[in-house]
């Protein structure tokens, strides 16, 4: 086993997000920053990010925007650096960018230009980043006590890793490390369950973990609708579990995706429902009893088929009036019309599963925070192990959320390390 010639103060598990901005911003207050990557390239997930243009922040970002088993952990990293740190970066840099629905700050050109700002930042401050490593073992060189007195005492290094290189053996000790390996969303884009393993590794508790920003799948009758639907998209309000959310629904062929259905992904547990309401700004039951009165001979799917489209209209004709097809609206009695309505204005819709991690954006859980302290990223009772990012139970809605979270953080921890 060869140990590497260089010495380091502080390394860094992963060169993503989170990992790339703490490398940086711990060199540039003179410490001597190593990143050790898995992947043989650096940063893939914010390359496919946004369809290749990084929606890298949000303009409104608050505490309500992310899900954590503590929802107030993540607020001193969130104003500690903000999103306007990061476009401030961004604008310094002159990176074009444009804001979208909801306050998303995208590219204007690509995703390629955040990673060269990144990358950028770690070269002139120094970091190095070896890709193609496999993290073999940890070891702890020091006591587990994080007082200050310990930590004048304990200025020599705290950690001994074993990884492989191009077949090589190598072995490197730190005074920080710094987990930043990301989640389990996407393994091709590099998700792995190696922060959690640490985190078991140092008696640091973990909450369960699930794929978030995910599309839903069917086994009941909604899957065959589903298929005949693919492509279609239409703005709706979903919600579950007491949360709401306004954007495009689109019908796939596995099932239901769009920005609507990740956001409330975040929200749901196997076996709960979630309600569609396919006319957010009309009382449809209202309506449709103004509509017999005006249009008395006209059939019910022509009436809806001026708000939704046909192919829509056929599916609910099937699943709600399907003995009534032929019928005039004057025909149908105000009750059944009412009852129709209520199904427009709240459709409950039972997914079986989602798809899981494979396509999942994030993975909500994580390590837990409890063990770590929001000004620092520090483990608590483990000195020197810091802990950042999507790794974290901290996870963001959908719209720039989840970058703003690996960017703060990573900030945080790498003016402590
Ligand atoms: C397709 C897709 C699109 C997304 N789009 C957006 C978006 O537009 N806006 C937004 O805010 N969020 C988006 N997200 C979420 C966002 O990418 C993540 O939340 C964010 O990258 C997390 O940062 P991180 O540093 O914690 O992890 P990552 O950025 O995932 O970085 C972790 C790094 O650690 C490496 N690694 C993993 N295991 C090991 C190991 N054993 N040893 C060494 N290295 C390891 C990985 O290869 C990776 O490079 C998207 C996610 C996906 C999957």
């Amino acid at each position: 086993m060869k140990s590497s010639s260089k010495n380091y103060d502080v390394i860094i598990l992963g060169a993503g997000a989170s990992g790339l901005l703490c490398a940086f911003t711990a060199a540039q207050l003179g410490r001597r920053v190593l990143v050790l990557e898995k992947a043989n390239k650096i940063g893939k997930k914010i390359l496919m990010s946004g369809g290749g243009r990084c929606n890298f922040t949000n303009h409104f970002v608050e505490a309500d925007n992310f899900i954590s088993a503590n929802p107030h952990f993540c607020k001193a990293a969130l104003t500690r650096y903000s999103q306007w740190d990061f476009i401030a970066m961004v604008e310094r840099y002159g990176i074009e960018y444009e804001e979208r629905l909801h306050s998303q700050l995208f590219c204007k050109n690509s995703a390629k230009e955040i990673l060269a700002m990144l990358l950028a930042e770690c070269e002139s401050a120094g970091v190095d980043i070896k890709t193609d490593c496999d993290i073999n073992s940890i070891k702890s060189l020091a006591s587990n006590d994080s007082s200050d007195s310990n930590k004048t005492q304990n200025q020599h290094n705290r950690y001994r890793l074993h990884f492989t290189q191009a077949s090589s053996k190598l072995s490197i000790e730190c005074q920080s490390l710094v987990v930043a390996t990301g989640a389990l969303s996407i393994p091709s884009l590099g998700g792995s369950g190696l922060g959690y393993d640490i985190a078991k590794q140092f008696s640091l508790a973990l909450t369960e973990r699930q794929a978030g920003l995910v599309p839903f799948m069917f086994s009941d009758a909604m899957k065959p609708v589903c298929e005949r639907l693919a492509g279609l998209a239409l703005e709706v309000v979903v919600s579950c579990n007491g949360r709401e959310f306004t954007e495009n629904i689109l019908f796939t062929h596995r099932g239901i995706s769009g920005p609507v259905i990740l956001q409330i992904s975040n929200y749901w547990s196997p076996g709960d429902e979630v309600a569609i309401n396919l006319m957010p700004h009309l009382d449809a039951a209202k309506w449709l009893l103004e509509a017999k009165q005006q249009h008395a001979k006209s059939l019910l799917k022509t009436v809806l088929s001026h708000k939704l489209s046909k192919a829509l209209v056929n599916e609910l004709q099937t699943l709600w009036w399907a003995g009534s097809s032929n019928l005039a609206l004057a025909e149908f009695n105000d009750k059944q019309l009412i009852t129709i309505g209520e199904h427009i204005n709240n459709w409950i819709l039972k997914p079986s599963a989602t798809e899981g991690y494979r396509t999942a954006e994030v993975t909500l859980g994580g390590v837990d925070t409890d063990g770590i302290s929001s000004k620092t990223m520090e483990a608590k009772q483990q000195a020197g192990l810091y802990f950042i990012g999507e790794v974290l139970d901290v996870t963001g809605h959908l719209g720039g959320f989840n970058f703003q979270w690996a960017w703060s953080s990573g900030y945080s921890a790498g003016l402590f390390v």
